[in-house]
């Protein structure tokens, strides 16, 4: 397969630095190990108030896994090229200026500085770490004596996108602690959480008739301030949680378990509103993420299995009903029931923070349930949607990304030199690493496949490191070498694919039993240094339609990556062909020689053009390839228009 030549340098690279096969390893062998790790991609420096163990499995410390291949690439791009090219002043000056009225600038520092965190955990670069504490400093010496850090102005408190700000500020502040066990970065975190409880709360101001979209936009600063109870101890913030999640229940609230509990799908969950962007308008997707996500880390302290349930139904929901083949959703930032109505054209499509918040509850939500269908999800998601929305250099992201036309960044919001997308697009490819490969109670779990070294503490004492040579999903074939410290007993988990009809899994040569799809392939046994897994997936291309609807249009999926159609490689985007399926639905792939050098993976295949029986060769692309030459001049589609033809009785 063609590989760009800056690719294939910077695996050269990673291998030399990393030590694959053998070599010396990359970072401390599970220095981390055993720290419950709850915040944005960041461990616990020391929990006082330790939530139950109730996840299935548990995150790696960031800096323990390396990512090669095409996510790793990704994410180093974005590192140097969005993260640390940013200038973290800039986006403190609004804390010091404190005008305003009713924009997000609030959001701001707190997003990208949860993004240099984790960047900096995983590189374990000192300018990394340098750029942090001095942007954490120069951010908490904002602070009013009263405990308000913030951007808005006093008479505005509480109004629009103030207390989400706020969450963004408290996450960050935790995440430097966190990284730091700096003791003033949680006394900040406690004065700001201890001045938004003068404000709201039993007597107050009500958490959900301010801020925007019913509540949830100021309501989902649940999730910091159960990690502020975790750190703290202080049943304050506990109570506060509890009553932030009643309130959702009363006339004004967003209804986020009821609703959930009864099955109602997000997108009906109210009433269109009259006027889009409002407190009225309860479907706002990235918002209601949230606060599920905060949802998520009461139910670690308090069990409640409402909780759990409320998220699990509406995480299933949002997958059946509004998911598209690309692994993002919405339009116009709102859940519209675009699972069925994805063939046709919607306004403002799969906002990337969507992607990275579907991605990150995904991953939350995979932890407590170890359900190897979300890994299946968030695999999906980082190969379309989210790499798609991201500049091939990775300096910028999309707002916006359509399956079908062509890409477009996005507006400056609020005076920032960003916007919400561009501050998220970074956290998305970030949660990754640390999804890649996790650990539960019995061993080890792998749940991407790309080329990498993760080093993982097992649950008996010691560690093993688990080294992966592929350059999957271009090619079928995965190699895992399996490094513990000395001979080892315990389990690895292999997900297989809920897509890969055909998958086995070899040890040492020898073949595994019960390699089922949407499962995970469980090997017990003692692993010794230099043991060898080889799994083999099922990348024949499927041809897919929206499902129960009686609509014509197809598409192409090949392993967990959608292909599109791309003006530069020929034909018309837009005209109506037929593919030649097999009976079980799938199409031939040739690999295609010639492509533009920005583009990952490019076929061929034979096809008829509908209205003139024209037999040819249709060129497809990876849909996170098509149009990134982000001009007019590549336009590319995922859904190809079939041609009605009452003779063929419906055949493709
Ligand atoms: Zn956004």
């Amino acid at each position: 397969m063609h590989t760009p030549d800056g690719r294939r340098d910077f695996l050269k690279q990673l291998a030399a630095v990393a030590g694959l096969w053998g070599m010396p390893q990359l970072t401390r062998p599970g220095a981390d190990a055993g720290r419950p790790g709850f915040a944005d991609g960041v461990g616990v420096a020391s929990p006082v108030a330790a939530p139950r163990r109730l996840d299935a499995f548990t995150r790696l410390p960031l800096g323990d896994v390396r990512l090669g291949g095409r996510l790793g690439h990704a994410i180093d791009l974005c590192v140097r090229n969005r993260v640390m090219a940013q200038d973290g002043e800039h986006l403190v000056e609004p804390f010091r200026q404190r005008r305003e009225t009713n924009c997000w600038s609030s959001e701001f520092w707190g997003k990208w500085f949860l993004s240099a965190v984790s960047a900096q955990r995983y590189t374990q670069d000192s300018t990394a770490l340098a750029a942090v504490e001095q942007s954490a400093r120069s951010l908490m010496a904002t602070q009013s004596s009263d405990g308000y850090m913030g951007t808005y102005a006093p008479q505005n408190h509480l109004a629009t996108w103030d207390v989400w700000g706020r969450k963004y500020t408290l996450l960050g502040l935790l995440a430097y602690h966190d990284l730091t066990g700096d003791r003033a970065a949680l006394e900040s975190a406690r004065r700001l959480a201890d001045h938004l409880l003068t404000e709201v709360g039993p007597g107050r101001a009500s958490i959900v008739k301010n801020g925007a979209y019913r509540g949830m936009a100021s309501s989902s600063i649940l999730e910091p301030i159960v990690l502020l109870y975790n750190r703290t101890g202080d049943a304050r913030y506990l109570a506060f949680a509890e009553h932030i999640v009643a309130q959702w229940e009363t006339p004004d609230g967003p209804r986020l378990i009821s609703k959930a509990l009864a099955g109602v799908p997000v997108a009906e969950r109210f009433p269109p509103p009259a006027k889009w962007f409002t407190w009225e308008n309860g479907q706002k997707a990235y918002e209601m993420m949230s606060c599920y996500e905060g949802l998520l880390e009461l139910y670690r302290v308090t069990g409640n299995p409402d909780h759990l349930a409320a998220v699990v139904k509406t995480y299933e929901n949002i997958r059946d009903t509004e998911i598209n083949v690309a692994g993002s959703g919405a339009s116009m930032e709102c859940w519209y029931g675009g699972a069925a109505r994805q063939t046709v054209q919607a306004r403002h499509m799969m906002e990337t923070c969507v992607t990275m918040t579907w991605m990150k509850l995904g991953q939350n939500l995979l932890r407590l349930t170890g359900d190897p269908r979300i890994a299946d999800d968030i695999e999906r998601s980082a190969y379309n949607a989210l790499l798609a929305s991201m500049l091939p250099d990775g300096s910028s992201f999309a707002k916006y990304s359509p399956l079908a036309g062509h890409r477009a960044l996005g507006e400056i919001q609020c005076d920032s030199g960003l916007n919400c997308c561009t501050a998220n697009g970074p956290r998305g490819l970030l949660l990754l690493p640390e999804t890649a490969v996790m650990t539960a109670a019995d061993g080890v779990v792998v749940n991407l496949y790309t080329r990498s070294i993760a080093t993982a503490a097992l649950p008996g004492g010691g560690h093993a490191r688990i080294e992966q040579e592929t350059d999957y999903p271009v090619s079928s074939t995965v190699a895992l070498r399996i490094m513990p410290d000395r001979s080892r007993a315990f389990a690895l988990r292999l997900r297989i694919p809920a897509w890969s009809a055909r998958s086995s899994v070899t040890v040492n040569g020898a073949s595994v039993a019960d390699v089922r799809p949407g499962e995970y392939a469980r090997i017990e046994r003692t692993w010794r240094a230099g043991d060898e897994v080889r799994l083999e997936l099922d990348l024949r291309a499927r041809v897919v339609r929206v499902p129960g609807a009686r609509d014509r249009h197809v598409a192409v999926v090949r392993g967990p990556v959608v292909l599109a159609r791309d003006s530069r490689l020929g034909g018309d985007v837009d005209e109506v062909a037929s593919l030649r399926a097999d009976a079980e639905g799938h199409v031939a792939l040739e690999s295609a020689s010639t492509r533009p050098d920005s583009v990952w993976m490019a076929f061929s295949t034979p096809f008829e053009q509908g209205l003139h029986d024209a037999k040819g060769e249709l060129f497809l692309t990876d849909y996170s390839s098509a149009g990134n030459a982000w001009n007019e001049t590549s336009r590319f589609r995922v859904w190809l228009p079939q041609i009605l033809d009452p003779s063929r009785n419906g055949g493709t």
